[in-house]
């Protein structure tokens, strides 16, 4: 298949966004992949803020960056991620070059612990204001279970109107799909 899956593409975004030595976010850390690919693409001059609500995500990303000895590129924080701007320090704020938020519940976890639009999108609006010109959020929209597709229309509602002035904002979906395949909504600060 010749078009990027939704992960792949996810990831090409990042890699445009972030380069060696800057400052990225994971803002929902799961098991800990995401996390592991900003550390990749920010190096030993760079740092990743990552976040979780969940002790089970925290243990396995830091698990994770263990191995690959990435783990002192990545501070973890057991914290929503509407708090990023409390937890980012100030000396960053504006420096910030690249965050992903794959929403949903974390696989093989509490399936009833789940991402929701309220605090996804009190995230988003702190990520705007601590982002670098033409920093990037990426955000991977898992629409197949209820909760889902309940975030997915207010986060839609939501990125239709941020201001043109203010962002860019662009959807990557496979639209014949059946059951409900994850999609990108990806947002460039200008
Ligand atoms: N990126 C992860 C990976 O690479 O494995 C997968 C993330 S998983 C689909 C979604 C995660 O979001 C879950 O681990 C869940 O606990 C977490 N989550 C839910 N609400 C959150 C919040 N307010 N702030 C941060 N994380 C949250």
């Amino acid at each position: 298949m010749k078009l990027d899956r939704v992960i792949p593409f996810a990831h090409q975004l990042l890699g445009k966004a972030v380069s060696n030595g800057e400052i990225a976010i994971d803002a929902t850390m799961g098991n800990g992949h995401d996390t592991v690919f900003l550390a990749t693409l920010v190096g030993d001059n760079g740092k990743v803020f990552s976040f979780d609500i969940q002790k089970d995500a925290l243990h396995a990303t830091k698990e994770k960056l263990t191995s690959q000895k990435l783990q002192d590129i990545v501070s973890l924080h057991l914290c929503g991620h509407e708090h990023i701007m409390e937890i980012v320090p100030s000396t960053y704020h504006g420096k910030v070059s690249g965050a992903i938020f794959n929403l949903g519940y974390l696989p093989g976890g509490d399936k009833s612990i789940v991402t929701k639009a309220e605090t996804t999108i009190a995230a988003i609006e702190q990520l705007l204001q601590i982002l670098s010109k033409e920093g990037v959020i990426v955000l991977v929209i898992y629409h197949g279970h209820p909760e889902g597709a309940i975030e997915r229309d207010k986060l839609i509602a939501y990125v239709e109107n941020i201001d043109q002035q203010k962002a860019h904002v662009l959807r990557y979906q496979f639209i014949n799909g059946i059951n409900n395949p994850p999609f990108i909504i990806a947002i460039e600060k200008r």
